[in-house]
């Protein structure tokens, strides 16, 4: 059976990100498990500062609607589950990075992926939780040795829009075309992505603008396979599997 473990640090990761991807294996039957770090509860700046102010991430609504709405992605994506760790967005420090660690460890060790997955080493928009989850997953992968492929999930250079310069204080530049590894067309799955995408209602303004930029852009998600073991790549590739044996 072909499985991928995909790691994220949020509610939207999965299809904002490589959902074109996430649908192509999903629905050609591959058995895709995600693991979400957090509930993405600071995904509304003012929510998250009464949160915090009163201490009611327990009882966080925005959380919970946004659980449901990856949930309601996934399924239109063919994810087989879903599991959260229960980190707190925005509160992944020094500290947990071990706890968050250990918790991947174990899901590779009983879910036995051939394929990981998770976003590039700068958080493709610098997201400080984004690059806590691709250092962490990194670190389980190698500790772990059990899957043959870790790939990172990155932005083409020649995708980077200049809209983007604002998004956070500073949105990574971009991969350029020797960097990247493997090139998945997912042209036959756009309309499960853009399905996917809507079910982040919380996200709108997110969404609204993510599928104006992906409409215009081909349908291709760019990657870097960063570790294998156990086989020989011919790179560049278009699939995740190339190479991979399957038991
Ligand atoms: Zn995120």
């Amino acid at each position: 059976m072909k499985k991928i473990l995909a790691v994220f640090a949020h509610p939207d990761d999965e299809v904002f990100g490589p959902g074109g991807t996430m649908a192509k294996y999903g629905h050609e039957g591959v058995e895709i498990h995600i693991l979400c770090a957090t509930r993405g509860e600071s995904g509304d700046e003012k929510n998250f500062k009464f949160q915090i102010s009163n201490n009611k991430f327990e009882d966080n609504k925005l959380g919970k609607r946004r659980e449901k709405e990856l949930l309601r992605s996934a399924e239109i994506l063919g994810i087989k589950s879903v599991e959260f760790l229960n980190f707190i967005d925005g509160q992944l420090c020094n500290n947990l990075y071990h706890k968050l660690a250990d918790k991947i460890s174990r899901k590779i060790i009983s879910f036995k992926p051939q394929i990981i997955l998770t976003n590039e080493r700068l958080g493709i928009s610098g997201h400080l939780d984004h690059i806590a989850v691709s250092m962490t997953t990194t670190y389980a992968y190698l500790k772990t040795k059990i899957a043959q492929k870790l790939y990172y999930y990155c932005m083409n250079v020649k995708f980077r829009e200049k809209a983007l310069d604002n998004y956070f204080i500073y949105f990574p530049e971009g991969y350029q075309e020797n960097q990247i590894t493997t090139k998945i067309n997912y042209e036959k799955y756009w309309d499960y992505k853009k399905r996917a995408m809507k079910m982040h209602e919380s996200q709108l303004k997110d969404v609204t603008a993510l599928l104006s930029r992906f409409s215009r852009q081909p349908k291709i998600d760019h990657f870097i396979l960063q570790y294998y073991q156990n086989l020989k790549p011919e790179l560049p590739e278009t699939d995740f599997f190339s190479g991979v044996s399957i038991k």
